[in-house]
């Protein structure tokens, strides 16, 4: 294995974080990520050769950790939770020296069942979406009638596995945003740290437009009115969410503004799909398969050089860059690249 280096791109961005999709397929059809009349029965989901295996990645995230500067994991999907025996992979990317933090997002719906498994495999945290209380508005959201309640369960599930817990909900204009009030005051109760993510132009299937982003500005303001908030400072640099904490209370929220504030500036995440191609930026058209040179037995020291090489030429800053003509480019779908 080749020495440790912090590896910096065009913009003076280390490398630190690293995403990594375990499979494209997923049990909801969230009308903003996999709408139902596109990822339909007909959909040409990656087959099981086609994504990466466990040993794969492992290998590829000792790497990324033990040459290239990255200390945080998160595991995604499609929904992660349905790639067999994903606690087998938790168990071998937990015994990698030098890993500060390990994370899943999820929908949730699967943790009654894994939740205990993932925490003794190695995992510390997981983010779990959830984007509205009510089962008619939830149900329309996920696109399969799932109950608000089943990941409910989810969530007291992890908690009590001893993982930590934080909540996602993406905010869409006309969709949800009545609900940010009902679910600041859920998860206020509940002392889960509620993140609310600006509704995003990832791939090119979810119809997206600037008119249905109710920016940050706004769900502040929305909150604060009933329960008034102070700002607190980032837990590190290049932390996505603008944190808020309820006065005179330890419960925060955090609000991820990829389109009204862009955070560019300090984003030092990597991204590997789940046939593992290397993203630089969530908004890419175009990324770099690692699969090909794994497979034809490259080199620890080759594959390290690759990497080093693609972040050094790194330039993204797609949310900085936003315009009526970037949001029509080719982008990759969520589905695959995780969030
Ligand atoms: N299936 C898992 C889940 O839903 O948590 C993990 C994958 S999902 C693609 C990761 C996160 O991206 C979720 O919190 C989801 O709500 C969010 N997301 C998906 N599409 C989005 C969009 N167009 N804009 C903003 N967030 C989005
Ligand atoms: Fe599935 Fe997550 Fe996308 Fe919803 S957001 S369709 S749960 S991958
Ligand atoms: Fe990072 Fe791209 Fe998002 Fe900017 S738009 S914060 S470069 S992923």
């Amino acid at each position: 294995m080749t020495s440790k280096k912090d590896v910096y791109d065009q913009l003076n961005r280390p490398l630190r974080d690293l995403r990594i999709s375990v499979t494209d397929r997923c049990n909801f059809r969230c009308t903003y990520c996999m709408p139902a009349e596109l990822f339909g029965p007909d959909y040409p989901f990656l087959k099981k050769d086609e994504l990466l295996s466990f040993e794969e990645i492992e290998r590829l995230t000792k790497i990324f950790v033990q040459s290239l500067g990255v200390k945080k994991i998160r595991i995604t999907g499609g929904e992660p939770l349905m790639r067999s025996n994903l606690p087998d992979l938790l168990s071998k990317i937990s015994s990698i020296d030098g890993i500060e933090d390990i994370a899943m997002t999820t929908n949730g719906s699967l943790l009654p069942k894994y939740a205990k498994t993932l925490k003794e495999a190695g995992l510390h945290r997981v983010s779990i979406s959830l984007d509205s209380l009510n089962d008619d508005v939830f149900g329309r959201i996920n696109g399969k009638g799932v109950s608000v309640q089943t990941v409910l369960d989810g969530i007291d599930a992890a908690h009590e596995a001893g993982l930590l817990v934080k909540i996602n909900m993406v905010v869409k204009r006309g969709m949800n945003e009545d609900e940010i009030i009902p679910m600041a005051k859920f998860f206020r109760e509940k002392g889960h740290i509620l993140r609310f993510i600006e509704f995003m132009d990832v791939g090119n299937t979810n119809k997206w437009r600037f008119d249905d982003v109710y920016p940050k500005k706004q769900i502040i303001q929305d909150i604060h009115e009933v329960m008034p908030l102070e700002p607190i400072d980032p837990n590190y640099t290049g932390e996505v969410a603008s944190r808020y904490r309820y006065k005179n209370s330890e419960v925060e929220i955090g609000v991820i503004s990829s389109v009204s504030d862009a955070f560019c500036s300090t984003c030092n995440r990597a991204r590997i799909s789940a046939k593992g191609t290397l993203y630089t930026c969530l908004f890419a058209s175009n990324g770099h398969d690692l699969r090909t040179p794994i497979r034809a037995n490259d080199t620890d020291e080759q594959l390290s050089s690759l990497l080093e090489t693609i972040w050094f030429h790194r330039t993204d800053q797609y949310s900085v860059e936003r315009s009526d003509v970037t949001i029509k480019k080719h982008k990759i779908e969520m589905s695959h690249i995780g969030g």
